[in-house]
């Protein structure tokens, strides 16, 4: 057992008997890491207020190899990230980028790049004025940390490059299935498979290889936005095999 101290995120709070918690948080050194926070919803308890989800802080834990729960010894906050907490929209959306993380990403496996993503997607929500575009941004990005991104510029069958806009083409056929775009000479090997304009597939580029400084430049059409909700949804579901609470809620709500 020994005593570790890295940053982190908490990504789902799950109540445990009356006054203890299980959290998972998501950190740059251990990857996922759940742990039991034990009397922090007793009054008198120290942490009580430190642990709600999306917080960051310093954590100090016990780390058992080989145990799915481990011991938190202390949480310091650095930032509760208010701002988004007021909005309504906002945190829902943040809600799910800690699920979608949650769903994905695997116990144990180190990965400073999804924590620096979802910390400065939590940065930048505050301030995007498109949310559901930022989701967009977030989704792929998250979805290339992850090693599962989708293949945009080469057919997923032969190879060929598939250039949107020149070939005198409506659309780019997509398949789930095969994880990326086909080329005119393949498009029917998947009958699941869909077709968006080549202007949602270049923006999709766009929002992958953007800074989030740059998102607020950034303009989607109608068309642009349900395509892409289209296309990174299903593709999610295809990974996670099932549809996430919060997008479910999205849905419903916003
Ligand atoms: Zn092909």
């Amino acid at each position: 057992m020994a005593a570790q101290k890295t940053q982190a995120i908490v990504i789902r709070t799950f109540p445990l008997q009356e006054f203890h918690k299980i959290i998972t948080f998501y950190t740059p050194d251990f990857g996922k890491v759940k742990a039991v926070a034990y009397g922090v919803k007793s009054p008198k308890s120290r942490l009580g207020g430190s642990l709600e989800l999306l917080n960051h802080g310093t954590l100090l834990f016990q780390h058992r190899e080989n145990r799915e729960l481990q011991n938190i010894t202390d949480f310091n906050l650095i930032d509760g990230f208010d701002a988004i907490r007021s909005d309504f929209t906002r945190i829902t959306y943040g809600c799910y980028f800690a699920e979608l993380v949650d769903s994905i990403a695997s116990e144990g496996i180190a990965s400073p790049e999804i924590f620096n993503l979802l910390h400065t997607t939590y940065q930048f929500l505050v301030q995007t004025d498109d949310v559901p575009l930022l989701a967009r941004g977030f989704e792929i990005k998250f979805l290339d940390c992850a090693g599962y991104g989708p293949e945009l510029s080469r057919c997923v069958h032969c190879g060929s490059a598939v250039k949107g806009g020149t070939t005198g083409k409506f659309g780019i056929v997509f398949s789930v299935r095969y994880g990326g775009v086909f080329c005119g000479e393949c498009e029917n090997r998947d009958g699941a498979a869909f077709t968006i304009a080549p202007g949602s597939c270049e923006l999709l580029k766009v929002l992958r290889r953007s800074e989030w400084e740059r998102f607020n430049r950034i303009r989607a059409s109608t068309r642009n936005h349900q395509e892409l909700k289209h296309l990174l949804g299903n593709f999610i579901e295809h990974h996670t095999e099932r549809k996430l609470k919060s997008i479910r809620f999205i849905e419903n709500v916003l």
